[in-house]
């Protein structure tokens, strides 16, 4: 074994956490771990983790179920694209894979939402291929172990750092190698303040040597969040409730909302219940506000939101009959965005 895969195992076996995806080599579990790990901390990720399970035991009950309820479960991990992807993942595997998963790297990359990180770390962890698993935490270390001081968002430098990650894998023993290495940058060689006096790497690391380990890795600043303004109005009439499904080709497609209008800033509430009254062929006397609330900021990877929500009783139905109604225990059942359930809740 080399000089770093030796040193790295012996602290992994030693300090690693005991989570559920480790005590398994079934590729579904795992499958479903990385992905849920890819938009949240352990500690968040774990409830999801088993209620996903639970309600979808394998890729025939995920394949075979309406995407709402698969919505649902997910409700508030964010990214609904990937629960929608790995639904449609599910459904090939069952039919051209008789529900097998395909038990290497390339095939599974083939799959609707399999990227290269979780296919290489399903090929990995469940069927052992020796093949590197670079994650955030993976390139973090990697990039100071070895000074690299080129910007770790672009593609060269990733592929770089996946050719490094490879070449340090031993042999046979290369999901340990894996484990070891996203966990120490998950608990030692951290983003901030790095332990390097528990690192069983330091004798090895360029940047520790260098005194220049919170210098790396460099990453170019994030473009800044898109802004966009949202009015709701949670429409009700003899205790029913209009809610309409998210179109295709914007954030949260299939989870459900109020009617909403987007503006071009934050409206002040007589404007944007007369956007309303426009839209919906209103007369004032046709509703009333019982409450309102709002949300100044609510951050999503690219987009910085900010809502409003009034809720309005109807008085007459005239012009909107046609919409879809839902009773208080429906709406409870129909997948949302996190966004909506907090202006719900403080509503
Ligand atoms: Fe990271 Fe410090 Fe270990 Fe280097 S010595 S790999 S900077 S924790």
């Amino acid at each position: 074994m080399n000089s770093i895969a030796a040193p790295l195992i012996s602290w992994y076996l030693k300090n690693k956490r005991d989570l559920p995806w480790r005590h398994t080599t079934n590729p579904y579990h795992i499958w479903v771990s990385e992905v849920i790990l890819q938009q949240t901390r352990v500690d968040q990720g774990l409830p999801y983790y088993f209620r996903f399970l639970e309600e979808f035991p394998s890729v025939f009950e995920l394949a075979a179920a309406p995407e709402d309820h698969v919505l649902k479960v997910w409700q508030g991990l964010g990214y609904y694209s990937r629960a929608r992807n790995m639904q449609t993942a599910a459904k090939t595997i069952v039919a051209q894979f008789q529900g097998e998963f395909p038990s290497s790297f390339v095939p599974l990359k083939q799959l609707k939402g399999i990227g290269p990180y979780t296919a290489a770390a399903v090929a990995s962890f469940a069927f052992h291929e020796d093949v590197a698993v670079v994650d955030g935490n993976v390139m973090r270390v990697i990039s100071r172990l070895n000074g690299i001081e080129e910007d770790i968002t672009k593609p060269k430098t990733r592929k770089l750092i996946e050719a490094v990650a490879q070449n340090y894998l031993p042999e046979g023993q290369s999901y340990l190698f894996n484990q070891a290495i996203m966990e120490l940058g998950a608990l030692v060689c951290l983003p901030q303040k790095p332990k390097c006096d528990q690192c069983p790497l330091q004798l090895n690391c360029t940047a520790f040597k260098r005194g220049i380990q919170s210098q790396l890795p460099i990453k170019s600043k994030l473009k800044k969040r898109k802004e966009r303004f949202f009015a709701y109005f949670l429409l009700e009439d003899d205790c029913k409730f209009f809610l309409t499904k998210r179109p295709e080709g914007d954030i949260w497609q299939g989870l459900y909302e109020p009617f909403s209008i987007e503006l071009e800033s934050m409206p002040e509430p007589d404007l944007a219940l007369s956007h309303l009254q426009t839209c919906l062929k209103l007369y004032s006397s046709d509703f009333e506000v019982l409450a309102q609330t709002r949300i100044e900021k609510h951050i999503l990877s690219h987009q910085e939101l900010y809502a409003s929500l009034f809720h309005l009783k109807l008085k007459s139905l005239d012009s909107i009959s046609h919409l879809d109604w839902f009773d208080s225990e429906e709406v409870d059942k129909l997948p949302k965005p996190v966004l909506i359930l907090k202006l719900l809740k403080q509503l």
